[in-house]
């Protein structure tokens, strides 16, 4: 069978191009699962693989798509049977493995988890690798003792896949949420997700030059890291903590010891591309329970595979608001 895919090759120049082209089955990586793919989500990884930056891709011809909904095609995997409806993220899927930006995709059945029944593939792709990650991060704080009544929660990157979603699943489950965003025309957004306080991304940037401030907010979920995360770790106030999850503002953060030995503060990892089965299909199914689809739709765009390489670009350098979802007919 042929069907569409994204390629990104490395051209005579050198240089890392993606085009839409036709792939047939037999060049499709080997795996026990074949999924015909309806939605594909679009993240800061995707813009990476897109556009050669961050080494994440080793091998060419790739087909980048951290992530994917869609039905299955054929299964050797008895937890999977035909039509059955699946989703994909992480596993390095999309990075060192063909990923979702084509109408199919070979997979190994280990990575897949079932769709949770109230999700249709393409909200499954409104959460997506950020949703996924946002609520590794809420769990992993509420295990940690933080619950509504301890206090605000910050979220940085508000407007961003990871933040927004952060922003509505934390409001859902009761926190009082305080947003930080370097686009303030995205306020009005983020309030209707669920933000109570909108606070601009470059009154925090403001280096205090202290080892700690006044305590502000009882923990934080951070998309950014970089410098933000220096001056966020200074305002956490005793006992709380922070899941530091990605690093668009930078990889790198300077900072001093002291929230952690004189205000006991916490700072966690989430990483969701390798987390357990059990672990991604819990998750999922509290997302499934707490999303609401039609709230969340004023932060998705819809895109062709065609528009893939221009998204890269602009969600590298901070232009992409919400989530982008993939339709790769
Ligand atoms: P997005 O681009 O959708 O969101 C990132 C947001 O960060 C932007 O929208 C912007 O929000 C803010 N931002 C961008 N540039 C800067 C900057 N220079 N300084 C401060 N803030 C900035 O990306 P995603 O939400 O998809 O991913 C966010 C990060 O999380 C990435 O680094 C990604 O790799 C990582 N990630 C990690 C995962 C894990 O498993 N640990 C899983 C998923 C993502 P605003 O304009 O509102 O300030």
């Amino acid at each position: 069978m042929v069907f569409r895919a994204l390629v990104t090759d490395r051209n005579a120049s050198g240089e890392i191009v993606s085009s839409v082209r036709s792939v047939e089955d037999a060049e499709l990586p080997a795996g026990n699962v074949l999924v015909a793919v309806e939605w594909a989500g679009f993240n800061y990884k995707d813009g990476l693989a897109l556009t050669g930056k961050g080494n994440i891709v080793r091998a060419y011809p790739h087909v980048a798509g951290v992530d994917f909904a869609g039905r299955v095609i054929e299964s050797r995997n008895y937890r999977y049977h035909t039509g059955q409806a699946v989703i994909l993220t992480g596993w390095r899927v999309g990075e060192t493995r063909w990923g979702g930006f084509a109408e199919r995709a070979r997979v190994d059945a280990e990575w897949l988890v079932p769709l949770p029944r109230r999700l249709s593939s393409r909200t499954a792709m409104m959460l997506g690798t950020a949703g996924l990650t946002a609520m590794l991060a809420i769990n992993r704080l509420k295990e940690d003792g933080v619950t509504p009544n301890r206090g605000d929660i910050l979220v940085t990157g508000a407007s961003g896949g990871v933040g927004s979603l952060a922003v509505m699943l934390l409001a859902r489950l009761g926190y009082r949420v305080v947003a930080v965003t370097g686009r303030p025309e995205q306020s009005e957004h983020l309030a209707r997700l669920g933000a109570s306080e909108i606070i601009d991304r470059r009154e925090l940037l403001e280096p205090s030059g202290k080892g700690l401030d006044g305590e502000r907010w009882a923990a934080a979920i951070d998309p950014v890291g970089g410098p933000l995360l220096t001056e966020v770790l200074k305002k956490i106030r005793y006992g709380g903590a922070v899941a530091s999850i990605g690093l668009a503002g930078g990889a790198k953060f300077d900072g001093s010891v002291l929230p952690f030995i004189l205000r006991n503060v916490t700072l966690f990892g989430i990483d969701s591309v390798m987390q357990p089965y059990e672990a991604r299909v819990a998750a999922w199914e509290r997302m499934a329970s707490l999303f609401v689809p039609a709230a969340y739709e004023p932060m998705v765009s819809e895109a062709r595979l065609e528009d893939l390489p221009a998204e890269a670009e602009s969600i590298l350098a901070g232009g992409v608001a919400g989530r982008v979802i993939v339709n790769p007919k």
